[in-house]
């Protein structure tokens, strides 16, 4: 299951330190594989569900993004086109345009927000000390 990379951050169990967690970091928790820590490279999991459902709404927050994208720009177009044909005037194009880049600004921001995680790892339980 593939994972947006930016702002996860994750919390040893062993050593404290906080951390960002790389791809491969969040490839294994995805896949419920234990992972050392970067700092004291003891190993660590994620095993709270809680947490690991806000790993995988990730995914559709990354849908959400892209299909606004698709949005907006379909919508410019659509005022590009009125413009030309006369169904709206200048000024009422550049208010459209405007609205729509502030919507999908407003979203992109939501998601950046969204995805500033700090996860509380646990020390895996087959490698315990
Ligand atoms: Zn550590």
């Amino acid at each position: 299951m593939p994972v947006a990379i930016t702002g996860i951050h994750g919390q040893c169990a062993h050593c404290a330190s906080i951390c960002l967690l790389a791809p491969w970091q969040l490839n294994a928790i995805a896949i419920n594989e234990a992972f050392p820590c970067s700092h004291c490279h003891k190993a660590l999991q994620l095993s709270d569900p809680k947490q690991i459902r806000r790993i995988k709404s990730l995914d559709s927050l990354a849908l959400l993004r892209a299909s606004t994208l698709v949005m907006v720009c379909t919508a410019l177009l659509v005022a590009l086109v009125m413009e030309w044909v006369g169904l709206l005037s200048v000024i009422e194009q550049i208010n459209f345009t405007l609205v729509a880049i502030l919507i999908y600004l407003v979203v992109v921001q939501y998601a950046r927000h969204r995805q500033h995680i700090t996860l509380i790892l646990e020390a895996a339980r087959a490698h315990a000390d």
